[in-house]
């Protein structure tokens, strides 16, 4: 039998994946499964078109079946299964994938659900196996064919038998090395959690034979092996279900067998997009900060499935730093089962989504701050501070995104409030938002800079986190207005006799402020009469854009 060799660069690939594309090398199964509910779903397109063709669900599956003996792992399914030029094409070429091809040619039947078209995934079975054989019978095809690789030096192709249409990937598993281990693939458990964790929601039943063990018929003592064929996958993920057939505990139940968290969700957010881009969602906004939100070791990120195949754990390009603390997933038809992170970042498709998801975060927010007062306040109160970050960073880009999310303490209501509400409620001739700086609340009520803002009736934002003022900065006005600190130079606000006066006063103490000033050299600029002092004797102002409190912060950091 002729022995035929892959192709040149299919050789160099196949080494490379091997060695380093995958990681983990339990994904040759979920590869392996992908491929045969492909071969599955192929059948049921082709049944869509032709009138000879029935596609009944029952007949179609996918089993596992591991054979310790013989070191052996079938991965057999009823799919369309592979002439033998289909062989030739698709397993002795590297990277050319035949499922990208029935998808062009099947374009208008809806092809879209197939997961396939990167062209390598078959070859991962090479980290686990010394000898892949392919048993396959096409539809419509009499014969069979056997193809049979040891690895990167090629492989044969012959006439076999095979009963019924479909495929059998038959894989030799290694032996065990000292580093490595391999036996853990023929175990009944390790393969069922593996199906579970990455295809549980593939379409087709994935069968194993399991074996239990039960009391012998006429006997309390006695117990016997028997053998079950189960079903291991459940088919229908959550997210694929209609929102109204789900209740909150299902959520609830979702957020903790994912281990998205220890607490509960505060709230979810169910997407199921349509248009321009096609995509499932179940979004989760955590009740507490996760332990290790504020620090270095915390990584954002959704998990994201490809048609139901889990591809990645945490795709951190599915979430934008501001709302880095939601969890979840994401499930997409659109996307291929890419394998390498770096090709991710660069999908549209991916992309697409993404800012989809951003903006489907907002309304979810802003609709809870509407109807849901309370459970927002308790939500800002975690998560707050870091969508005051995302105003901050990429100088304000995102501030469009964010600012009516935003909440501060008011000195009118005692209470937090939006910038909508406060702009709102603005007598007509209040020209700027004003906002008043402090370590407290209680410290910013005593600041006597706050007098004649509030002498004049306007409300004052309370700024308490050293972030505040800083994203009020990239904001820079709101509906219109600007920010106005109450400690700045000029308040826009003095009245006319209050100016004259103190332009009086500054001529009368020119000496004595002179003097003053010279005391407090290198603290203070210059010393004046103020225009703005009700009931206090004195106070600091500051003339330029930097206020005294964000002087303080810029201070405090490291250069
Ligand atoms: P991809 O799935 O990205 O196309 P793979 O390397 O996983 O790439 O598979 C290569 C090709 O081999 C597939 O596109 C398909 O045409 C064919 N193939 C693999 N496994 C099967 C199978 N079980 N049944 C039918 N065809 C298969
Ligand atoms: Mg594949």
């Amino acid at each position: 039998m002729e022995k035929k060799q892959f192709q040149a660069e299919s050789k160099r690939l196949l080494e490379m994946m091997i060695n380093s594309i995958y990681t983990q090398k339990e994904i040759f199964l979920r590869e392996l499964i992908s491929n045969a509910s492909d071969a599955i779903d192929k059948i049921y397109y082709k049944a869509l078109t032709d009138e000879n063709l029935v596609f009944d669900k029952d007949n179609y599956y996918i089993k596992v079946v591991a054979d310790k003996v013989n070191r052996t792992l079938t991965i057999r399914d009823t799919g369309i299964g592979m002439t033998k030029e289909d062989l030739e094409n698709h397993l002795g070429v590297i990277a050319k994938s035949g499922s990208l091809a029935f998808k062009s040619e099947n374009e208008a039947k809806d092809g879209h659900n197939i997961i396939g078209q990167f062209g390598v995934g078959f070859y991962s079975a090479f980290m686990v196996a010394d000898v892949v054989t392919v048993i396959s019978k096409a539809l419509g095809s009499d014969t069979a064919y056997k193809w049979e690789s040891t690895g990167a030096d090629g492989y044969t192709i012959e006439p076999a038998e095979k009963d019924s249409v479909g495929t059998d990937i038959i894989l030799k598993i290694k032996e065990n090395t000292e580093e490595e281990s391999y036996d853990e693939f023929l175990e009944q458990y390790r393969l069922k959690s593996i199906i579970k964790k990455y295809s549980d929601f593939i379409r087709y039943p994935i069968k194993m034979d399991v074996t239990g063990s039960r009391p012998k018929e006429g006997s309390d003592s006695e117990f016997e092996d028997y053998v079950e064929e189960q079903r291991v996958n459940s088919m229908v993920p959550i997210w694929r279900k209609n929102k109204s057939e789900l209740t909150d505990e299902d959520y609830e139940n979702f957020y903790q067998e994912k281990h998205y968290g220890f607490d509960k969700p505060l709230k979810h957010i169910h997407i199921s997009a349509d248009g321009a881009v096609v995509y499932q969602a179940i979004l989760f906004i955590p009740e507490n900060i996760p332990f290790d939100y504020y620090s270095k070791e915390y990584e954002k990120g959704l998990e994201l499935y490809a048609n139901g195949v889990l591809i990645m754990n945490k795709c951190a390009d599915l979430l934008p730093d501001y709302f880095s603390f939601v969890k979840g997933m994401v499930d997409s038809e659109s996307l291929s089962l890419n394998i390498s992170r770096e090709m991710l970042q660069h999908d549209r498709q991916l992309k697409l989504i993404a800012k989809n998801i951003a903006s489907k975060i907002k309304n979810q927010l802003q609709t809870m701050q509407k109807n849901e007062r309370e459970k927002y306040e308790q939500f800002f109160k975690s998560f707050g501070r870091q969508l005051k970050f995302g105003i901050y960073s990429d100088f304000g880009a995102n501030k469009d995104m964010l600012q009516d999310l935003l909440l501060f303490y008011t000195s009118k209501e005692k209470k937090l409030v939006t910038l909508d509400e406060y702009v709102s409620r603005m007598p007509e001739e209040q020209k700027y938002i004003y906002y008043a700086t402090g370590e407290s609340i209680e410290r910013i009520d005593k600041l006597p800079q706050t007098e004649l803002v509030a002498e004049k009736g306007y409300e004052i934002l309370y700024f308490t986190e050293d972030i505040d003022e800083f994203a009020i900065k990239m904001i820079q006005s709101y509906k219109e207005k600007e920010f106005k600190s109450v400690s700045s130079g000029d308040l826009g606000i003095e009245a006319d006799d209050s100016q004259n006066n103190a332009d009086a006063q500054n001529e009368e103490n020119k000496e004595l402020f002179a003097y003053m000033a010279e005391q407090l050299a290198g603290k203070v600029k210059s010393v004046k009469a103020s225009k703005r002092l009700r009931s206090h004797p004195v106070c600091l102002s500051a003339e330029g854009e930097v206020t005294i409190e964000m002087e303080k912060i810029l201070n405090a950091m490291p250069n």
